[in-house]
């Protein structure tokens, strides 16, 4: 449930509360062009994947060139582990290269997209429960954002703000949370889960191409399943509840984002997998789109 704040409602005028009121159906009549825009969500895997050519960041270029171009981006990464939720507010956040043993041409990349402070402060205004604070200056984008982002918008010229990870939520908690973020796909902005379905780095083997485990490829598989039988609350509560879970989800950091990702989309929306597959072994590189 979505809570509107006074801030809210005042600062969007009587335009602003008959589309809260009367949603789509109000924007049709109003002739604005405002169409929901897809919530993505999308696997990572390793750092390299940002300066790779392969079959999956070929898939994201492809991706980036059928997409609506929305008016800012909203990316949860699992790079962002917080006490409390927190939106970054800065104009220009800066390119973290938070990781370490890898090449330099890795450390060299560049991703300048501005952000959006007045998202950041509409989010913090609108969603009562929990307080998403405003982080003005300490974080900028990790490389869960900018990896991706790079081949899908690679002029980072639409603006990107992230929301991080409360470490003290519950699976449900942060499953609710992504349910209050789907008023901001009516206003142009896609929201984009970034991890792994299944990220098990213990288990790694390092070659990109190595065949997956039989453990991550049955939890893979359930969780294909789920998502095509529409079917999200077993992929919520039960996710860890096998041998196969366990394995494929020893930490919950990149699994929540596909969380959020379900939340954000609603029963409308159609689900398309944009990219099936996996890296090191360990890595679904499984990628999907409601829209
Ligand atoms: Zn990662």
């Amino acid at each position: 449930m979505i809570k509107l704040g006074r801030r809210e409602l005042i600062g969007g005028g009587i335009f602003g509360i008959l589309s809260a009121v009367l949603g789509k159906e109000f924007l049709k009549m109003n002739g604005s062009k405002l169409e929901k825009v897809p919530v993505l969500f999308l696997g990572h895997g390793s750092p390299m994947n940002a300066i790779q050519k392969n079959e999956f960041t070929e898939s994201l270029s492809k991706l980036g060139a059928e997409l609506p171009r929305p008016k800012a981006i909203l990316m949860v990464s699992a790079h962002w582990e917080t006490q409390g939720s927190h939106v970054t507010g800065m104009d220009k956040p800066r390119t973290i290269h938070d990781f370490y043993g890898f090449p330099k041409e890795l450390f060299n990349v560049q991703y300048p997209a501005p952000g959006r402070p007045t998202l950041a402060d509409q989010i913090s205004s609108t969603i009562i429960d929990p307080q998403v604070a405003i982080d003005r200056g300490g974080w900028g984008l990790d490389h869960g954002a900018w990896s991706i982002l790079r081949h899908i918008y690679p002029k980072a010229d639409i603006p990107v703000i992230q929301l991080s990870l409360d470490r003290s939520k519950s699976m449900r908690d942060h499953y609710e949370l992504g349910k209050s973020l789907r008023f901001l796909r009516d206003q142009g902005v896609m929201i984009i889960g970034s991890g792994n379905i299944v990220h098990n780095l213990g288990e790694i083997d390092w070659n990109i191409n190595a065949n997956p485990h039989d453990w991550a490829l049955e939890f893979d598989e359930w969780a294909k399943s789920k998502l095509l039988a529409r079917d999200f609350d077993p992929l919520v509560t039960e996710a860890r509840n096998s041998q196969a879970g366990k394995l494929s989800i020893p930490t919950l950091e990149h699994y929540l984002p596909f969380v959020y990702a379900l939340g954000a989309a609603d029963s409308s929306d159609t689900m398309k997998f944009t990219f099936e597959g996996f890296q090191n072994a360990s890595m679904s590189m499984r990628c999907l789109a409601f829209s």
